[in-house]
């Protein structure tokens, strides 16, 4: 205990230093950026994220009004190829905040913390993780696909099989914003393919947002052809609600 209490005293005065030389604000309070895990984030800032705890659609993980329903109407009219959706919060503040720093701009340092928000997850049944896939294009523009980042971070503490060869994005579609639910499921349903199977695995996919579901739908609708058993999706955050 002392010994860590040492570490953060110590962390927390590096930090101080390296901020002095390279001054950062956290894009949340602006205030002065007191450590090295989640920097630019202060440490008020980031562990006042807290899981989204309200009631929600048990399929698509929508918040609901009532804590009476367990399906939204979309789901009960229209239900998708995924089983499940779990996300640790909204995306809004902080979290909508640190999810633009990780994915828009180049902030990998932040895959390792903000997969640590998804450590809530129950694993019990799951088989194997796998990330949404980026395009080739959309791979080049960003360097890095976000999405693997933070499976590969969750795969390993919860010592789970990670398959990143199997899923492929193969056509880029055009950006989602401001299309319906019905054109972005048009959009990306051709955009992805199984090129493997996965017989009788429970899978787990892993995706940053997820906003109307069109796109973990067309996964999970290919790993389903695929031999999946079924397909369990997990995001940071549920966007395009409220
Ligand atoms: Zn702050
Ligand atoms: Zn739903």
């Amino acid at each position: 205990m002392r010994q860590m209490r040492f570490l953060h005293f110590s962390s927390g005065l590096i930090a101080g230093f390296v901020n002095f030389l390279y001054p950062s604000a956290c894009p949340s309070c602006s205030m002065p950026t007191d450590n090295l895990s989640f920097s630019p984030f202060c440490t008020q800032c980031w562990t006042s994220m807290k899981k989204y705890s309200g009631p929600s659609c048990s399929v698509c993980g929508l918040p609901l009004v009532s804590d009476y329903a367990d399906r939204c109407r979309s789901c009960l009219a229209d239900p998708p190829a995924f089983c499940r959706t779990s996300s640790f919060g909204i995306y809004d503040a902080t979290l909508a905040s640190a999810i633009h720093h990780y994915k828009f701009l180049g902030l990998r340092r932040l895959a390792g913390p903000l997969a640590h928000l998804l450590m809530f997850y129950d694993t019990a049944g799951i088989d194997a993780i796998i990330p949404v896939p980026l395009a080739h294009d959309g791979l080049k523009d960003r360097g890095f696909n976000q999405s693997l980042l933070l499976a590969y971070t969750l795969a390993k503490k919860k010592r789970l099989p990670l398959i990143m060869d199997i899923l492929r994005k193969v056509e880029n579609t055009a950006p989602q914003v401001g299309l319906s639910a019905k054109e972005r499921t048009a959009n990306v349903r051709k955009a992805f393919v199984c090129i493997g199977r996965v017989p009788d695995m429970n899978i787990l996919l892993i995706d940053d947002v997820m906003t109307t579901g069109a796109t973990v739908n067309a996964c999970a609708e290919r790993l389903l052809a695929a031999g999946a058993r079924s397909v369990s999706v997990l995001t940071l955050a549920r966007a395009g609600i409220l």
